[in-house]
């Protein structure tokens, strides 16, 4: 494990922050999950975006600079030597004098940790997983990806008790996301997933989808669906940088389609393997 702490490579005992860091106290931060396939950068070009935009969000200037943090995170990576590897990116408005009120003069807390990356059994993806559904207990700007995920972390170890996978929010009925993942359901050869607006985080991987979606004539619609149109889809996968594409075969008990991975769900999955071979940026 590489660990970069505000631009230093660091030994991972010594990679200690502040106990006043904002994102200790206040889950004051952004963070990211790149993913790194055959040593090549799978799209940190658009989560650095994602990481601009989120700051713009919460008014954090990024004082260390994005081409700083680029920098480091493709150095970290040469340094591990991993060819198949996850990049955390954590950045907190730093450490001042506890007050909810953001400080004067604080200077942004910003980690790159490089894993290797072991991936998830590759049965989840040849014969799906299960998921329960869960009401969204998060906040309403959940289009920011912020280091504050309780709510979410409630849900995923009540998807694990229940012997789950993935826990599924839903907001009065609506089928909102995972808990660390994008849904997608299949209707009549119709790809549907919800809107990118304020009530989920505009997964990167999501993105990928649809354009595999619109170089293929397949066709989408991003539109609010619910509970039932998720337990009658005839197919249901999640999206995710660690998750990729992950067929669901049962939700609270009910069996999706035939309860085996869809046709179109394996035809994305195949894509997206080819994607995640030429891809560099
Ligand atoms: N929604 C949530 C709540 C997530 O935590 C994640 C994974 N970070 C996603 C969606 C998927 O996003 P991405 O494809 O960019 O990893």
């Amino acid at each position: 494990t590489v660990v970069y702490l505000n631009g230093q490579r660091v030994d991972y005992e010594n990679a200690k922050v502040s106990v006043e860091d904002r994102g200790f106290q206040f889950g004051d931060g952004l963070y990211e999950v790149v993913h790194i396939y055959n040593g090549r950068f799978f799209y940190l070009d658009r989560h650095l975006a994602r990481l601009q935009n989120g700051a713009k969000e919460i008014y954090m200037d990024l004082d260390f600079g994005l081409n700083n943090l680029e920098k480091v995170c493709r150095q970290a990576v040469k340094e591990s030597g991993f060819n198949d590897a996850s990049v955390y990116i954590q950045v907190t408005r730093g450490a001042a004098v506890r007050q909810h009120a953001f400080p004067k003069e604080s200077s942004c807390t910003w980690v790159v940790i490089v894993r290797e990356s072991k991936g998830n059994p590759q049965e989840f993806y040849e014969n799906g997983i299960t998921c329960i559904t869960v009401p969204d207990e998060r906040w309403s700007r959940c289009n920011i990806k912020t280091v504050q995920l309780l709510a979410n972390c409630i849900a995923k170890e009540k998807a694990k008790k229940a012997g789950s996978f993935e826990a599924i929010f839903h907001r009065g009925g609506s089928v909102i996301e995972g808990s660390s993942s994008n849904v997608f359901i299949v209707k009549d050869n119709k790809l549907i997933t919800h809107p990118a607006n304020n009530k989920i985080l505009n997964g990167i991987t999501r993105g990928v989808v649809l354009e595999i979606a619109d170089q293929n004539d397949i066709k989408y619609s991003e539109e609010v669906f619910c509970i039932d149109d998720l337990f009658d889809a005839d197919e249901v996968f999640l999206t995710g940088t660690t998750t990729e594409i992950m067929p669901v075969v049962k939700v609270d008990g009910k069996i999706i389609g035939d309860g085996i991975p869809g046709k179109l769900t394996k035809i994305i999955q195949k894509y997206y393997q080819e994607h995640i071979q030429t891809v560099d940026c």
